[in-house]
């Protein structure tokens, strides 16, 4: 086979690295990449992720058995439905399926409808009425902006000012610059969080082993949010009960509500989780492949990420297998700054040969035959052990050996 991943980061190149290892496939793009995916083999392809014309053309001119789209925007704007009327294959959601990330609004209306656990919320367009609904509630509470806003529309506030100031951004400034503002208010919930992803098909769905992200920037999960500074898998609080609980009363139901709306989704369904005292909750879905999970998840799966994939085309079941011993666990090194504003263009001298992590790389580009930084996420080092600590001092000793004093990452992921 011949594929085509759409996408830049750390979970694409996770993505392609597992596609490349099937024996089905010959080779694998990647649209647009990054220079550091280059050494695992995959080949880049410059181009637009939301290029859609080009994307046909590249796909016709190659050959390329099927399309594998990673990121959201992509999703959200409908490349899966386009591709899809030229005759390519592709695997992701289509636009009207992608919805259930792209709009919080639309996800809660539908979590409400199935009964599907979810925080209490009400939706609002109206500045003051939102402030009137703001003044009978309790600390601390949540509001975020309906669409997509790149990990940044979500505020915790602590205070009613700090309430009103995110209201206010959203309802009066239009800071995310969305056609419509809306915000959802949401109960805050008290609990651990955890991701759980399936893989869903016309006829199936096949549940993931869980995964747990750290989002904050610092130890001790302080500071602001990121894309994701660390991950492991599995998760030890995460029991068998509470993860048959989670797919049988929201992934389930939520495959099927999709259906009931005349939405079926097709491709990776993730549910963000938080268990509460009343059980797992939804948190929030994503329409695609988590990024750092990914990185852990795919080296946990042991079937052929082609076999599943085609599966799902095909419509037929196979038996989807994970590793059941041991921990994988990935610590994400940033540019120092981020998420704030940092400075790009720093070299980076590790050592890529190395047998003792594997190695995802994201905000990277090169620069005279050697990588350098080019985002706020540089690369993931990843591996596994027989326990959780052994995986942890497999990632940090490989990190501590390493000319990293440009760059930061956090030292407390699995501990
Ligand atoms: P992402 O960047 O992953 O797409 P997002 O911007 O869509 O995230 P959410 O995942 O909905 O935002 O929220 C971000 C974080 O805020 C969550 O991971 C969680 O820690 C916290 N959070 C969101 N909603 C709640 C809630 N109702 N109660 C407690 N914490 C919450």
């Amino acid at each position: 086979r011949k594929l085509l991943v759409i996408g830049s980061g750390g979970r694409e190149h996770a993505i392609s690295k597992k596609l490349l290892q099937s024996p089905l496939v010959e080779r694998v793009y990647c649209l647009p990449g990054n220079a550091g995916m280059e050494l695992d083999n995959i080949q880049l392809v410059k181009g637009s992720e939301t290029d859609k014309q080009f994307i046909i053309e590249f796909c016709q001119k190659k050959q390329i058995d099927w399309v594998f789209v990673g990121p959201e925007v992509p999703l959200i704007d409908g490349l899966v439905d386009y591709l899809e009327s030229k005759g390519i294959k592709v695997f992701g959601p289509k636009k009207h399926a992608a919805i259930i990330e792209g709009s919080k609004d639309f996800s809660k209306q539908l979590m409400v409808k199935y009964e599907i656990p979810t925080a209490n919320y009400q939706t609002f367009t109206n500045r003051e009425c939102a402030l009137d609904y703001l003044a009978t509630q309790t600390l601390p509470i949540v509001i975020k902006a309906d669409g997509l806003a790149a990990g940044k529309g979500v505020v915790i506030a602590q205070t009613m000012d700090e309430a009103k100031q995110a209201i206010d951004d959203n309802l009066l400034n239009n800071v995310f610059d969305s056609e419509e503002p809306k915000i959802v208010i949401e109960e805050f919930l008290v609990g651990k969080e955890f991701s759980l992803l399936s893989f869903v098909g016309n006829s199936f769905v096949y549940p993931m082993v869980v995964a747990k992200d750290h989002k904050a920037i610092f130890d001790g999960d302080k500071g602001p949010n990121t894309g994701g500074m660390g991950v492991y898998s599995p998760v030890p609080y995460v029991t068998d009960t509470i993860y048959q609980e989670a797919v049988s009363s929201i992934v389930y139901p939520t495959v099927e509500a999709m259906k009931a709306e005349g939405r079926d989704f097709q491709g990776i369904l993730y549910t963000g989780l938080i268990l509460t005292n009343d059980g797992p909750k939804v948190i929030e879905y994503n329409a695609r492949f988590g990024d750092p999970e990914t990185q852990v998840l795919l080296e946990r799966l042991e079937t052929d990420l082609v076999e599943v994939i085609e599966s799902i085309f095909d419509d037929k079941t196979i038996e989807v297998s994970w590793k059941k011993e041991g921990f994988d666990l990935g610590v994400v090194v940033s540019a120092k700054g981020y998420p704030e504003s940092y400075e790009k263009g720093k070299t980076l001298n590790i050592d890529t040969t190395n047998k003792k992590v594997s190695l995802f790389f994201a905000g990277v580009t090169s620069k005279n035959d050697s990588l350098v930084s080019n985002g706020g996420r540089v690369f993931m080092a990843e591996s596994s052990g027989a326990t959780l600590e052994e995986a942890r001092q497999k990632v940090y000793g490989w990190l501590s050996e390493q000319p990293l004093t440009d760059f930061y990452y956090r030292t407390d992921i699995g501990k």
